[in-house]
């Protein structure tokens, strides 16, 4: 299959992309001009939802919908989706072009994630536009505040959505499709004993930081077993030498593949702290006070587990036969909109864009990887496929 990626046009909108700064909750300025992009491409709807509200974004998702044309027409098609906010340091982003390699000035990240998603998307519109291509309907997904822990995703209106499943553009690689990605959950915990003087009133304490210490020790960390690793990142609290700390905190997060390992895996942690408040004995000094700890939960979001035998992944399938490449699937590492789509009910694969060093200011991606995508994008949309038709 030969596909005309205009691949000049491709480097263009990603560059004009990358360049509209978009931090995540203040992507006004990228909503308004991507709403404009696909208004020319003659998007048949553009609605941007009501999830500013929920996420404290400058906009709402935009969920933008483009009628099928020919036969396809009829089938139910499928959505595309990318994330318009990015990390930060993103503060005057310049695109460097040297040969077909992008970067940044070194002083901020480039933006390819999740802007090489969305480039991809806007050739494939040009293309299907301008060589009259056969196509089911297409629908757009376009998500705000994505890099603080998927919440345009988590907030999005569902019920506005027509496809059954579709392709989140947004993971590192070439010809690679993530079919299974971790659930996760952050934590807060917290260790109250009671201050006094190291030296002169070392009864009259209760050090926290020793209580969090050995309630620490027993708990494995890294891989955990059953595909699931569990962390305790950062540790803070305490004043100085000669001050019995009264406070600390610890902050942490569990990862699985499996659902239903991650309350397992945290009621561990919870239950090795209240075993080493339970444990704990007052002196004469102490009597009257119990050392205490909170257990906050931070942010969480659902594993995704794509079924083997699934439209989402025959079709992807079907596209890479097209174009004479294999698509691996894979296992992700961490989170992404699909994460949350999935458990919404909408399967949702994540396709690789090429981007690579994302969320470092090293970030950068190759022309030749996004006029891969782009073609990928092209034959799901013109796959043959015996569909179920809209009833
Ligand atoms: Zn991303």
């Amino acid at each position: 299959m030969n596909i005309p990626v205009n691949s000049e046009r491709l480097a263009r909108n990603f560059i004009e992309l990358c360049e509209i700064e978009s931090p995540s909750r203040e992507e006004g300025r990228i909503a308004a001009r991507l709403k404009e992009i696909f208004t020319t491409l003659g998007a048949e709807s553009i609605y941007e939802d009501n999830s500013a509200a929920a996420t404290g974004s400058e906009s709402g998702n935009l969920i933008i919908h483009f009628a099928g044309r020919g036969p396809k027409a009829n089938e139910k098609g499928f959505f595309l989706s990318s994330h318009m906010d990015t990390v930060r340091p993103c503060a005057g982003v310049k695109v460097v072009r040297k040969d077909d390699l992008f970067t940044s000035l070194g002083n901020t990240i480039l933006g390819g994630d999740d802007k090489s998603g969305l480039a991809a998307i806007i050739e494939l519109l040009e293309i299907l536009r301008e060589n009259k291509l056969d196509h089911p309907p297409l629908e757009l997904l376009i998500t705000t505040c994505e890099e603080l822990g998927l919440l345009g995703a988590t907030a999005l209106e569902y019920d506005k959505i027509r496809s059954p499943y579709g392709y989140a553009l947004d993971a590192n690689g070439i010809n690679t499709v993530i079919v299974q990605a971790p659930a996760a959950c952050k934590f807060e915990i917290t260790v109250h004993g009671r201050a006094a003087h190291a030296g002169m009133a070392p009864e009259k304490g209760v050090n926290a930081l020793m209580l969090a210490a050995k309630a620490l020790a027993p708990l494995p960390t890294g891989r955990i077993g059953n595909n699931s690793t569990r962390n305790f990142g950062r540790i803070e609290g305490g004043v100085a030498f000669n001050i019995i700390p009264d406070e600390v905190k610890i902050l942490g997060e569990v990862r699985s593949l499996d659902n239903n390992r991650v309350p397992i895996y945290l009621d561990e942690i919870t239950d090795s702290f209240q075993a080493v408040i339970n444990a704990w004995l007052p002196t004469e000094e102490t009597v009257g006070f119990t050392p205490t700890f909170t257990f906050k939960q931070l942010g969480r979001y659902p594993a995704l587990n794509l079924p083997g035998e699934s439209e989402v992944l025959e079709r992807v399938h079907t596209a890479g036969r097209m174009l004479d490449r294999t698509i691996t699937e894979a296992i992700g590492g961490g989170g992404s909109d699909a994460n949350i789509l999935s458990d919404n009910g909408l399967p949702t694969a994540v396709l690789s864009t090429g981007m690579a060093a994302v969320h470092t200011v090293e970030e950068n991606i190759t022309l030749k990887d996004m006029v891969s995508v782009t073609e990928i994008l092209v034959a799901l949309a013109t796959a043959e496929q015996h569909y179920p038709q809209v009833t």
